[in-house]
């Protein structure tokens, strides 16, 4: 499943803007004019718009999946040391599945 800020973003419909995944650097597939909630808030309030979606091509792959579990916990990782080899760990899996 795709997390919020990691490989699936929203946009404003129309925006023009691309996105990269942040946890492998894909270039994110794009839905345009999407209509629904744009986030959580946004589903409690049940405030729809149109918006554009943006979500990773590999979101659905289980490196992927490994990788983005790996990336979430090192943004709350304090550690620098345990953060280098966290780092690694993804820059493994990329090179095992994206070359
Ligand atoms: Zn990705």
């Amino acid at each position: 499943m795709a997390q919020a800020g990691y490989d699936f973003f929203t946009a404003e419909a129309y925006c023009g803007k691309d996105r990269k995944c942040r946890v492998c650097g894909s270039d994110c597939l794009l839905a345009q004019d999407m209509f629904g909630p744009t986030g959580f808030i946004s589903s409690m309030v049940n405030r729809l718009s149109y918006h554009n979606e943006f979500m990773c091509p590999h979101t659905n792959k289980v490196w992927h999946k490994k990788a983005l579990q790996i990336a979430v916990a090192l943004d709350k990782n304090p550690s620098p040391r345990i953060a280098e080899l966290m780092k690694k760990d993804i820059e493994n899996l990329l090179h095992d599945n994206l070359c």
